[in-house]
């Protein structure tokens, strides 16, 4: 099964392909995820994204495209994957048709997490992200068993630099010229379904699983 996640930064995208990799038994895909490893360990990728994810704006597609690409072919995703924060522009969910046309492919579900603006930016300031791993935890709706540590894998957390409120609203309105035409672009296919995203965690899973079937 192949699943795009949309929404706005901070909609809930990663919090739910986690669990939706988990119970589908697919890789979850995050771009940011891909670009934050690459900034920590210095490569040239990462110091590339860096300047534009640190003033909210997208990277370029060119830098994201291959990348995505290219992780396809591990064995890991022979069932397909969950997809968190990419396609983010019309370029990229053509480019991405056009890499999965070549090997007789389609996307077989886009879904967009819905929540207002207003919601966001409360939800953003108390995000904390693992260096490890990446899981994301909220300190008010999603808390750790022992505040600044990753359950998963004991690594400390952090607020990210781009989750400070100024560069959020950037990100939002990053969002809602580039990346909201993708809502439009998925129906015409036929493939698009909406959750509430501000509805419990819990909720928003089960009101996926409905539409992926179990
Ligand atoms: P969030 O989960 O809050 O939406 P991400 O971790 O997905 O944030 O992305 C963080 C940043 O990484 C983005 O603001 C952008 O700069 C960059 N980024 C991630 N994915 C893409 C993409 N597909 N295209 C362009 N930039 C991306
Ligand atoms: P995205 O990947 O779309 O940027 P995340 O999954 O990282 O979003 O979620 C953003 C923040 O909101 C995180 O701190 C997460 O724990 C929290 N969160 C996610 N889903 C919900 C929800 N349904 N209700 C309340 N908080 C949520
Ligand atoms: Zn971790």
């Amino acid at each position: 099964m192949k699943i795009i996640m949309l929404g706005a930064p901070g909609a809930g995208k990663g919090t739910q392909a986690e669990k939706l990799a988990e119970k589908y038994s697919i890789p979850h895909i995050s771009t940011g995820d891909i670009f934050r490893a690459n900034i920590k360990n210095g490569t040239e990728l990462g110091k590339k994204a860096k300047t534009y994810m640190n003033v909210g704006a997208l990277v370029p597609d060119d830098l994201v495209v291959d990348l995505v690409v290219d992780r396809f072919k591990d064995p890991d995703c022979a069932n397909g994957y969950v997809l968190d924060g990419f396609p983010r522009t019309i370029p990229q969910a053509e480019a991405l048709d056009a890499a999965l046309m070549e090997i007789g492919e389609t996307v077989d579900f886009a879904i967009n997490v819905e929540v207002p603006d207003e919601k966001i930016i409360n939800r953003m300031s108390g995000r904390r992200t693992c260096v490890g791993c990446g899981a994301t935890y909220h300190i008010k709706y999603n808390p750790t068993k022992v505040e600044g540590i990753c359950d998963n894998c004991g690594e400390k957390l952090i607020l990210r630099d781009d989750d400070m409120p100024e560069t959020v609203k950037n990100r939002l309105s990053v969002y809602h010229a580039q990346t909201q035409p993708l809502i439009d672009f998925y129906n015409k296919k036929d493939i698009l379904a909406v959750v509430d995203g501000t509805k419990d965690m819990d909720d928003v899973f089960n009101a996926i699983v409905n539409i992926l079937g179990e």
